[in-house]
């Protein structure tokens, strides 16, 4: 097998070939080529790849293969000379939000590694570099900073939350201490000792009171390691003269106003894990939000005649009822126009409210009582759409939403803390942020930036990282960052992630299947492209490319022709061998090579209808505030570079905007100004 120069197939007849035999040199880069439906697809995915796939669960037991069920064998008489296959389509994106380009890529763990062992944390509160200490620490720095000081230590319980506290006291005095520290002022614990339930506290329990000298040395000791049992790892101490207290822990804490954060680990640094997403949006980085406008698109109509659309016409329902007697509060008729109804009165039917109030009956002279208790249409929304099980009732609710950045973590989808610890000033959103050239260059300029410590544990991680931004690099996609959604990304730059990913395994002996990689790329890049898939094979893999770029079959060490024609008339293998020879052959790809033929740029162009659609301000994504007037009843063409906005400019601002006029479409355009016909 290793001795073997060929891939041989024979009698290959899946779907339109013609019962062709083919001989594919291992270990080179080659390219099937012909036009559209004359069967290279066919060929190379439907024939070599199925094969290599059915080969490859075979070897799996019987007992997982029942799951996966049998490949069917592809119609073809033999295959020898086959290597493992690993096809690179352009289908394959994860369309899952919590996907992107830095964990499809590694580069996103890699960095949550190097953020857990290398950042320092800073307090969210102010600023300060967060600190943690041992006993021993602690012990120094108070015996230095409070030299002959009168100091108060106390270990803090409960740190702004509300509560009356009953029980802790009891608790507190039950393990011997005496006096507590609530909201600043030091007290004595007495029986029964409550606060008020309904507003936030801070609660120390007071220690030990003591002067710092090398007499005390001793009992300081003590009281620490007291202090920090009782306290969770936490101590304060206060200048009994000034009154100033300052924080000390075994945890990362601030220094002046005392909050900790858990020690970090990978997961700190994770949207995917609880324990570092954004808590509001679940690390998504967006939520849904009401529009009030698509709830009561129009208010000259009334509430009557279905002027809030999720209630539809006045019916016989609860919330009908409830609506009325909000009226009869605040002295409006359902049948009155929405914009005629008191601020305040609308305010509850949107938000909701509770109020008991009486009204006196004018015909019989008696004074009822009636309750108001209303959720709100905005809460009732929200609520179908987080918890109904029904999915059209989901769409439904959505349909009344906007997608807008979660105001929380403004995007960032990581939890407050989690965006505190930084290196080198940048904290890992900053770096999600940028894009593979900026990141490249940021950790280009890196060790410099880090202490002795920080170089030792970073140095693996940091590596990994480097050569996983180069591959990166290698195939053209320096403009994406890192904090790109993959269902975002063309299939044309997702097959190339793959593509990198694949180079970054450094696999050999493996027969590499690609479908028409430069689809989308621009010209400037193809030949990074072309550079890969040599890399790709220089390290011993076979390389077979689908293709009708120019540039690719040029660059093939071998190439196959299929043809003549599409469908029936296709499926022969109308001329083989390197790029000089094919351009040789009479085949139509060898005319268009040989520039025998060429597609001919006509000599009148359409005039168009004189009518055009102006699109002012665009500024989705990178567009920097765009004008651009389309002429209309022509063909246009917009073209760039990869990454320079074209679908941004298209896709998702023009289209939604005609969309939305014209079909009712519900995606929101990207941000523009104005858009003139
Ligand atoms: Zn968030």
């Amino acid at each position: 097998m290793k001795d073997q120069e060929y891939i041989e197939v024979y009698g290959a007849r899946a779907h339109n070939l013609k019962n062709i035999n083919v001989k594919i040199p291992r270990e080179k880069l080659v390219v099937i080529t012909g036009l559209s439906g004359s069967g290279k697809s066919s060929l190379a995915f439907d024939t070599i790849y199925a094969e290599g796939q059915r080969r490859y669960i075979e070897t799996f037991s019987a007992y997982a293969r029942q799951f996966l069920g049998g490949l069917e064998r592809p119609d073809v008489d033999k295959i020898d000379g086959l290597s493992p296959v690993i096809s690179i389509e352009q289908k394959t994106t994860n369309k899952s939000p919590r996907s992107t380009v830095g964990t499809i890529t590694e580069i996103y763990d890699f960095l949550r590694l190097l953020f857990s062992r290398a950042a320092d944390a800073y307090s969210y509160n102010t600023g300060e570099k967060m600190v943690s200490y041992s006993d021993e620490q602690i012990k120094n720095l108070i015996l230095n900073d409070f030299k002959d000081k009168r100091i108060a230590v106390l270990a803090p319980v409960v740190k702004s939350r509300k509560g009356h506290y009953r029980e802790l006291f009891e608790q507190i005095s039950k393990q011997g201490f005496v006096k507590v520290r609530v909201d600043g002022e030091i007290k004595e614990i007495e029986k029964g000792m409550r606060l008020d339930r309904y507003k936030t506290h801070d609660i120390e329990v007071v220690i030990d009171r003591l002067i710092v000298n090398s007499s005390s040395e001793k009992r300081l000791v003590e009281t620490i390691k007291t202090a920090l049992y009782t306290g969770n790892n936490i101590l304060m101490v206060i200048d009994v003269d000034n009154e100033k207290p300052r924080y000390f822990s075994k945890e990362l804490m601030c220094p002046i106003s005392g909050i900790a954060y858990p020690s970090p680990e990978p997961n700190t640094f994770s949207f995917n894990s609880p324990k570092g997403a954004c808590s509001k949006c679940n690390g998504l980085g967006i939520t849904n939000e009401i529009n009030f406008n698509k709830v009561i698109p129009d208010n000259s109509i009334s509430i009557k005649n279905g002027g809030i659309i999720p209630l539809g016409e006045e019916k016989n329902s609860w919330i009908f009822k409830q609506l009325h007697l909000i009226a009869d509060r605040y002295g409006f008729k359902l049948s009155d126009a929405i914009k005629s109804i008191p601020e305040e009165a609308l305010t509850i039917i949107l938000n909701g409210g509770n109020e008991k109030f009486s009204i006196a009956s004018k015909t019989m002279g008696v004074t009822r009582k009636y309750e108001i208790d209303f959720e709100g249409i905005t809460s009732f929304i929200e609520n179908q759409y987080k918890s109904s099980e029904s999915r059209s009732i989901k769409r439904w609710a959505k349909g009344f939403m906007d997608e807008v950045t979660c105001s929380t973590c403004e995007g960032k989808r990581l939890k407050k803390e989690s965006l505190h610890f930084k290196i080198n000033e940048k904290s890992i959103s900053d770096l999600a942020k940028l894009d593979i050239n900026e990141l490249a260059e940021w950790f280009y300029n890196l060790n410099a930036k880090l202490s002795e410590r920080q170089l030792t544990i970073a140095s693996e991680i940091l590596k990994e990282i480097k050569t996983r931004i180069q591959f990166l690099l290698d195939v053209g996609l320096d403009y994406l960052t890192i904090d790109r959604t993959s269902k975002s990304l063309s299939g044309g730059e997702a097959q190339r992630i793959r593509l990198a990913t694949q180079i970054g395994s450094q696999l050999v002996g493996v027969l590499y299947i690609l479908d028409e990689p430069s689809i989308g790329l621009h010209q400037r890049d193809n030949q990074k492209l072309i550079d890969s898939l040599v890399k790709l094979r220089d390290i011993g893999n076979s390389v077979l490319v689908v293709e009708h770029d120019k540039d690719m079959i040029e660059h093939a060490d071998f190439v196959f022709d299929i043809g003549p024609g599409a469908g029936v008339h296709g499926g022969e293998i109308v001329s083989e061998g390197t790029y000089q020879e094919i351009k040789e052959h009479s085949t139509l790809t060898a005319d268009y090579l040989g520039g025998r033929r060429e597609i001919e740029v006509p000599k009148n162009r359409r005039k168009g209808n004189g009518k055009s659609i102006k699109i002012t301000g665009a500024s989705g994504n990178n567009l920097k505030s765009v004008t651009a007037e389309f002429p209309l009843g022509k063909m246009i063409c917009v073209t760039g570079v990869s990454g320079s906005g074209k679908s941004t400019l298209i896709n998702e601002t023009l289209y939604p905007i005609l969309n939305k006029h014209i079909y009712r479409g519900v995606k929101e355009p990207m941000p523009y100004k104005k858009l003139q016909v």
